[in-house]
């Protein structure tokens, strides 16, 4: 039976109906499990596996549209578990070169262990260009911070012309609002601290994949790196997923209408959902939802924060996904091509007339 997106968050990973139990069962806390005689699972030691993860895993499978999932302690840990697990010494990596920062410190990790990292931008497919003998390529889309776009599908399918594996770092729009499996990656990868679990309290991330091998490899790294979820985060994640779509459909909306609402008047205005958007056309084809990330560059680093100060709903914090919308002038952390002006816009589930109205008071401050 095909169901909708609600539908499918709201249920997702719960176990089977069972009298006197609970519809979710609550986090469970163990270092070890009673295991006597044959030393096999499913739950044997609490870096190996635990119960509270195993349902969340299922229910981000789920909404991953079917896929074995790894969950970990944080977006990194996900990221780091997928680079630094399938590339060995010798191996050609590409990686997008406006990709997520950390992501990207990651090359010299990867060059200090032998393997050669190519870069390439993410808008216009570039990477297509850098593929001759890569083992894997590295896919943000839509990039962080820059929101460029690249098209999943025919990116992958060159990749694996060329023999190599793919991985999509999926955290922008989580998979209510694109399926990388399904548009040909191996792996779908994402911090689940911004949007999937959207209330800014913890850090996890997850590796998906419908590859059993693979997912293998994947689980015996977070075996041996010990990058393993706290059960609490892992049950508060689960309980979040409930309101995944409302979340993101509220976010989506209200991002489209601060988008609209700038329209004109900031330079640089980017949100893939803009019809004129350059990543649009793309996104139109390969996302459902166009995500809660809008950016756009004031004249100077005195008038982004004389902006960002002005902000009355809005927290100053870097991250996004949250249901409270924030902002930051992401040059200030150094390491990204942005303008000193540039704002990162992660916007919430605030009334969307208050959210507007609050925006253009604290621009008119800047003029
Ligand atoms: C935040 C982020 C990460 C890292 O996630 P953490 O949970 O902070 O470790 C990776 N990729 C992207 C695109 C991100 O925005």
């Amino acid at each position: 039976m095909e169901i909708g997106d609600g539908t499918l968050a709201v249920g997702a990973g719960r176990p089977a109906a069972e009298n006197f139990a609970p519809g979710l069962p609550g986090p469970v806390f163990a270092a070890h499990y009673h295991l006597a005689g044959e030393a096999s699972g499913p739950f044997t030691y609490g870096r190996d596996s635990n119960p509270t993860w195993t349902l969340l895993e299922r229910a981000i499978g789920e909404l991953e549209g079917g896929a074995e999932v790894v969950s970990f302690s944080s977006g990194m840990a996900a990221v780091a578990a997928v680079l630094l697990s399938q590339v060995t010494s010798g191996d050609v990596v590409v990686l997008p070169d406006d990709c997520y920062q950390v992501t990207r410190s990651l090359k010299g990790r990867l060059e200090s262990y032998g393997a050669v990292v190519r870069m390439a931008p993410t808008a216009g497919d570039a990477q297509i260009g850098a593929l001759d003998g890569a083992r894997l390529v590295w896919i943000e889309s839509p990039s962080n911070p820059g929101l460029d776009v690249c098209d999943i599908a025919r990116v992958a399918e060159a990749a694996h012309a060329a023999g190599a594996l793919v991985a999509v770092d999926n955290t922008l729009a989580t998979p209510l609002g694109q399926r990388p499996l399904e548009l040909g990656a191996d792996f779908s990868v994402a911090s689940d601290t911004k949007a999937l679990t959207g209330h800014g309290d913890l850090l996890l991330g997850h590796v998906a994949t419908r590859d059993p091998a693979l997912a293998d490899g994947i689980r015996l790294w977070r075996k041996t790196v010990g990058a393993v979820p706290g059960p609490m985060e892992a049950w508060l994640a689960h309980r979040s997923l409930a309101t995944l779509q409302l979340r993101l459909d509220r976010q989506a909306a209200n991002a489209m209408a601060l988008a609209e609402a700038l329209r004109g008047r900031v330079p640089g205005l980017r949100y893939p959902g803009l019809p004129d958007d350059p990543g649009h056309e793309a996104a139109v084809r390969q996302m459902r939802r166009f995500g809660c990330v809008v950016s756009f560059t004031l004249p100077d680093e005195e008038a982004a924060e004389t902006f960002l100060g002005s902000l009355r709903l809005v927290m100053q914090a870097t991250s996004f996904g949250s249901v409270h919308s924030s902002a930051e002038r992401r040059g200030r952390w150094g390491g990204d091509a942005v303008e000193p002006g540039f704002i990162r816009f992660s916007v919430g589930i605030e009334d969307t007339a208050d959210l507007v109205a609050d925006v253009l008071q604290a621009l008119e401050k800047t003029a």
